[in-house]
């Protein structure tokens, strides 16, 4: 018999393997359901629900609510703006919010060349306009071979069709592939599991050479771009790349004649302790695709951000970016962005990441060293992952049907405490895994608050599983 709440979709759309419905506002219109939790307001780093249970939003919903909920200075700043015009078409009109934030975002990347910026809604839609970008510019060059975008398994850069593309995440692809176009190539760096059996120093970065061997394969007369998260965030829990990675990426895509494309969807706007994650390893990419952070979750906006180097065949050919959408650059979106970049360098949030992502990772250090089911904690700023695994001695994941990041991500939550899943699942990432990224406004008392709840939640599942 037909449940009364359920929605009239095919019966593949409900994940009912992992005992969730979905809710109704996800497919059509807004109904109470018997899972999720309803939101009812927001406050600094906590959430509550209609039954006035409070959560710490211990991974800023999807590493996204950077400064925490309900700012007034963002608030007062949103109202403001709407009172003078929320929407102007692009192709009509620029404004003065849409313009400083583009300026805003060239002086925070404090780059020898001026980087330009064109503003989207989504961090997919953020990749697919870098893949647009990349592309074009060798068009306008004259070449129409190079139309190729590299990228590496265990990684994310999107649900769109042009960016699940490149996405190394096996169970986001699975029921797509027909009609994925390539599919990554490159081996991802990931020490704790390496690919070659190596360990670093050791290995002389054969992850980074794997690129070039891609290339070869490919040819680089075919290749357009590669594109990387600098670090891997929902596909694989914060898995962090060693020094000299990154460095030896960009020669290799200088040598090759091919773009760089950082995805800095999850890791921009001072994630990781430093403004971008790329800044970590002094390394500039041609291209980046900025989103979350952008408007730490206050109003959809995101960014696709490309170099002088990128532009000038561009503007000096079609002088037209081909892709764009209705609400793109909207003065409400901008102004809101604006506003939340401006209130992160004014309170000297970045700082308070690197200092208190330092107080964060040395806590979880020390649970994983009392814990039987943690592998591996890893990660910079406030983003840290801590992968899950039966046998700590031999990295042996647990078997998918333990779902052991199902457990713990619905353990915290029920003890008023969110943490973010990440894993590509299948032979993707192999582990399990959560990511632990509050907003940067957390205090120590707070991660004090915060590593107590998460660690009664692993004692309680390692329990369940003896
Ligand atoms: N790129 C990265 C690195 C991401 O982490 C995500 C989302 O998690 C995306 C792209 C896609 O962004 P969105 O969900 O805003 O489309």
């Amino acid at each position: 018999m037909e449940h009364t709440n359920r929605p009239h979709v095919p019966p593949t759309l409900l994940p009912r393997k992992e005992g969730i419905r979905l809710k109704r506002s996800l497919l059509i219109k807004p109904m109470m359901n018997e899972y999720y939790p309803t939101v009812t307001h927001g406050d600094g780093i906590y959430l509550f629900d209609n039954t006035g249970k409070k959560y710490i939003d211990g991974c800023s919903g999807a590493v996204t609510a950077s400064i925490g909920h309900t700012n007034p200075e963002i608030i007062a700043a949103m109202y403001e703006q709407a009172n003078k015009v929320s929407f102007v078409y692009r192709s009509q009109f620029t404004s003065e919010p849409a313009e400083e934030l583009a300026n805003k975002l060239n002086s925070l990347l404090n780059a020898k060349e001026d980087y330009w910026s064109f503003f989207v809604n989504s961090g997919s839609e953020a990749v697919e306009t870098a893949m647009k970008i990349a592309i074009q510019h060798w068009q306008e060059k004259g070449n129409y071979r190079k139309n190729k975008i590299l990228s590496r398994w265990i990684s994310y850069h999107g649900i769109t069709i042009g960016a699940l593309s490149l996405s190394g995440h096996v169970k986001r692809r699975e029921r797509f592939v027909h009609i994925l176009e390539d599919y990554p190539v490159v081996s991802p760096v990931y020490c704790y599991r390496c690919p070659f059996n190596q360990k670093y120093p050791d290995c002389q970065l054969s992850c980074a050479n794997d690129l070039e061997t891609a290339i070869e394969r490919a040819g680089a007369d075919q290749i357009a771009a590669f594109i990387a998260e600098p670090i891997v965030g929902a596909a694989g829990g914060a898995i962090t790349p060693p020094d000299g990675y990154y460095q030896k990426i960009r020669e290799i895509c200088d040598r090759h004649h091919i773009l760089f494309i950082a995805d800095e969807v999850m890791t921009g706007l001072g994630r990781t302790g430093k403004m971008f994650g790329l800044d970590h390893w002094g390394v500039r990419a041609d291209i980046m695709a900025l989103g979350k952070g952008v408007s730490a979750g206050y109003t959809p906006i995101a960014a696709a951000l490309a170099s002088e180097k990128v532009m000038e065949p561009i503007l000096n050919g079609s002088n037209s970016i081909m892709s764009g959408h209705t609400l793109s650059a909207n003065p409400q979106s901008t102004a809101t962005a604006l506003a939340v970049i401006n209130f992160i360098e004014k309170s000297k949030l970045v700082e308070n990441v690197q200092e208190n992502g330092e107080y964060l990772l040395q806590k979880l250090q020390a649970l994983a060293a009392n814990s039987q089911i943690i592998g591996d904690v890893r990660g910079k700023g406030l983003m840290i992952g801590i992968e899950f695994v039966s046998d700590v001695k031999t990295k042996q994941p647990f078997s998918s049907g333990v779902q052991i990041t199902k457990k713990i991500v619905d353990q915290a939550r029920d003890k008023g405490l969110l943490v973010y899943p990440a894993s590509a699942g299948k032979e993707g990432a192999q582990g399990d895994a959560v990511i632990i990224s509050p907003p940067f406004i957390i205090t120590k008392q707070e991660i004090d608050d915060l590593v107590a709840v998460l660690k009664e939640t692993i004692e309680a599942v390692q329990n369940e599983l003896v």
